[in-house]
């Protein structure tokens, strides 16, 4: 089992958010990696990475809820970034939500491999930069952007193990979480995953 399906604990005055201590974590990744079903906006981490469009402005899905419950202040700091290129990303702080950072990135539309390792690339890049622990990903580029879900995951998996390979960070990055939102998303990473154990 590598996920786990949350509860939202945003209502309740006491908790801030999720916490993510109690994932279980993946053997073929130095075990940093966890994957699980969840709303990302709930999640207690140092940073959440949004599937944003090039104006950084919001839009729908995943960036349509950070930006709702991140609340107004998110907008204004992202109206002062310039916009982001397709591949790249940047980061702001994390206002209302119980992340401390977003970190950006826009994912390409349509299946262009290149774009998508790019994207988290970047993010990954960021976390380092400004020395965060723990970082949750969304299925980048997968909902409106049309990116097929197998193709994706393949990539995302690829480029996060190589990162941690080769990136002296790795070691002191605590935690990167794959935060799914679909059922049958869930399905496609653990079948991916599983395969990429057995070629360990
Ligand atoms: P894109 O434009 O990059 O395709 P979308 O937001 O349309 O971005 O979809 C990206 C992924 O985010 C999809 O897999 C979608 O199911 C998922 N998603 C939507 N809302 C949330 C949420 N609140 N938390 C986590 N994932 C979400």
């Amino acid at each position: 089992e590598y996920y786990a399906n949350l509860k939202t604990s945003k209502s309740k005055s006491a908790e801030k958010g999720t916490n993510i201590s109690k994932y279980k974590v993946n053997e073929a990744f130095n075990k940093k990696l966890s994957l699980i079903r969840a709303d990302i906006t709930t999640l207690e981490v140092d940073a959440i990475v949004n599937a944003a469009n090039q104006t950084l402005l919001g839009g729908g899905g995943v960036d349509g809820a950070i930006h709702a419950a991140a609340g107004k202040q998110l907008k204004k700091e992202c109206a002062t970034l310039g916009g982001c290129e397709t591949g790249d990303a940047k980061i702001t702080e994390g206002y209302k939500l119980p992340a401390k950072h977003v970190i950006h990135t826009v994912g390409p539309i349509g299946e262009i491999p290149d774009k998508l390792q790019s994207c988290y690339r970047a993010s990954l890049n960021l976390v380092k930069e400004n020395n965060l622990k723990s970082v949750a990903f969304p299925c980048i580029s997968t909902g409106i952007y049309g990116y097929p879900v197998k193709a994706a995951t393949d990539v995302a998996l690829q480029t996060i193990r190589e990162w941690l390979e080769k990136d002296k960070y790795a070691d002191k990055i605590e935690r990167i979480i794959l935060c799914l939102f679909l059922k049958k998303d869930v399905e496609v990473y653990e079948q991916l995953l599983q395969r990429r154990q057995g070629m360990r």
